[in-house]
């Protein structure tokens, strides 16, 4: 098959057979003599070929190749060989700067992955399509073969039969080419079931035989689209223009009478394609930048905690100084105690205590490496492990600084339904801030500061409380408390309380300002207990 695919040996030949089979399948033969039909699919096909620009000329030249043979073998030669051949030519240079304005000048990508893309397609093609529409009945009417009174008319339906066909058929085939995209989030299948229920109801609404006249309520048409497009993005869109504009065409075959007004139902369903379009380009365009906003914000979430970690490890160095320093002195002694011949057991004692001391030492260094892993699942989680973790890292920082530390759990403590890794970057970060706050107290700084972590079980969660008795947060300073980058320390980054409220909110808790006087300040947070989820 993938002979046939673009870039392919054999993809000229299937280009060209699926070109003549829809040019066939949707020829429509048209008063007057000239053969325009008022919708051109084929030009949808040859404008996502231009678009998509294969290897060299390919592109034209099978577009000019492909709009001969509809020209000879579809459409039965409507003209003497020169005139096609002028007429085609026009076209195709009409739409290949068409198309070139397009990736050149507004950096159209052929994904349409940008809302641009899609704003682009839609401001550029109709104005290439008067180009070709003019490109096209001028050579006709030039020889003879078009009147020149009905040349306004004419050249409208051209214009109109292709902008349509283009706006509904180029999309689609754009986006499908890899099979059908999921931007956004899933949607069930009892809904797309729905829409496409509305998508039909509108059309045998609008064409049906107790409506006299179907174009008073073309805007029928319009609401399922919309829907469509808010619902499931610009690739769905595509599909339900598509189907609509199918729909239009057959139920104009259908309903007889109003054949004679189809330019006039195409030109709704230019606004009715235009609209769809930009709707659910506009959606896409918002979940994609949701999409990259949470990439960027669990990066920021990664780079929070390793500066954190950077903090805590001048810290840290401080607390392996000393088992280190102390298993030095054991195994020195035991070396002695061994050159001078001296007792087993003695011999024995020391090393066990090295040996526990060294131990000592690995314990804090894996601690930090679990907080750097930084990859994680909510799981049921014993706080107290979690909050006896964290206070051994933020201890050194506050014994520095004269600030007592004290947790109150109660035994009985539920577990809790959260990530372990962000419950302790949340601990963490509340504990630090608590610190950084009664040491930046002026006068005495941190001395006589105290910390006052505790927990209870409420309406099935655990409430988690961090208390200081410092200075509190000034009034002017809790509305942007827990703005991204709010920050009052010479080098904070404002990062800490933002995501704290981001991790808890996405466990299904809360974090707030508990309390907040002149004498200490509270941050409480909740998260499921395990009964509870
Ligand atoms: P950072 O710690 O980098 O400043 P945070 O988002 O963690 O960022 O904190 C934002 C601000 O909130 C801090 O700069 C500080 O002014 C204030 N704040 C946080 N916790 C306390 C507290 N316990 N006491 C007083 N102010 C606090």
């Amino acid at each position: 098959m993938r002979r046939f695919a673009i870039g392919g040996r054999m993809f000229p030949v299937a280009f060209l057979a699926v070109y003549l089979a829809l040019d066939w399948a949707t020829f429509i033969h048209q008063a007057p003599a000239i053969n325009i039909t008022p919708w051109n699919p084929p030009a949808g096909l040859y404008m996502a070929l231009l678009l998509l620009r294969p290897r060299g000329a390919l592109a034209p030249i099978l577009t000019f190749v492909a709009l001969m043979a509809g020209d000879v073998v579809v459409r039965g030669m409507p003209a003497p060989l020169p005139v096609l051949v002028v007429a085609n030519v026009l076209v195709l240079g009409a739409y290949a700067v068409g198309s070139l304005v397009l990736v050149r000048r507004f950096a159209v990508s052929p994904a349409l992955d940008r809302l641009s893309d899609m704003v682009w397609l839609v401001v550029v093609v109709p104005v290439a399509a008067v180009a070709a529409s003019a490109g096209f009945t001028i050579p006709y009417a030039v020889a003879g073969f078009l009147e020149w009174s009905a040349f306004p008319s004419v050249a409208v339906q051209y214009w109109v039969g292709d902008v349509i066909a283009i706006l509904t058929v180029t999309p689609f085939l754009l986006l499908h080419r890899r099979g059908m995209p999921h931007d956004g989030p899933r949607r069930g299948r009892l809904e797309a079931l729905a829409q496409a229920a509305a998508v039909v109801a509108a059309l045998a609404l609008t064409f049906n035989p107790l409506v006299p006249d179907p174009s008073k309520i073309l805007y029928v048409l319009f609401p399922p689209i919309i829907w469509v497009a808010m619902r499931r993005g610009v690739a769905a869109a595509t599909v339900a223009v598509l189907v609509t504009q199918v729909g239009v065409v057959l139920g104009l075959l259908a309903v007889s009478g109003h054949w004679r007004d189809l330019t006039y139902y195409q030109a709704v369903m230019v606004a009715l394609a235009a609209t769809g379009l930009l709707v659910g380009a506009v959606v896409s365009e918002r979940w994609r930048l949701e999409a990259r906003l949470s990439e960027r914000q669990a990066e920021l979430a990664r780079v929070a905690r390793l500066s954190l970690i950077g903090e805590m490890a001048s810290s840290l160095a401080h607390e392996l100084n000393q088992p280190l320093f102390t298993t030095i002195g054991y195994t020195r002694s035991s070396l002695q105690l061994l050159l001078r011949g001296g007792e087993r057991d003695a011999v024995v004692d020391l090393m066990e205590r090295a040996a526990r001391e060294a131990e000592r030492a690995a314990q804090v260094l894996s601690r930090i490496r679990g907080f750097l892993r930084q990859d994680g699942m909510p799981a049921a989680v014993n706080l107290a492990g979690a909050v006896a973790d964290m206070l051994a890292l933020a201890r050194p920082d506050a014994n520095r600084h004269g600030i007592a530390v004290v947790a109150d759990l109660p035994q009985d403590l539920p577990r809790v339904w959260m990530d372990r890794v962000q419950l302790d970057q949340v601990l963490l970060n509340l504990l630090r801030n608590s610190v950084d706050a009664l040491a930046a107290r002026p006068g005495n700084g941190g001395a006589g500061g105290e910390i006052r972590l505790s927990a209870r079980p409420v309406d099935g969660k655990v409430e988690v409380s961090v208390a200081d008795n410092g200075p509190g947060v000034p009034e002017d300073k809790v509305g942007p408390l827990f703005d991204l980058f709010f920050t009052t320390k010479p080098s904070g980054m404002g990062l800490g309380l933002p995501i704290c409220r981001s991790i808890v909110e996405a466990h299904g808790g809360r974090l707030w300002l508990a309390a907040n006087t002149s004498g200490g300040a509270c941050f409480s947070f909740t998260v499921p207990a395990v009964e509870n989820v």
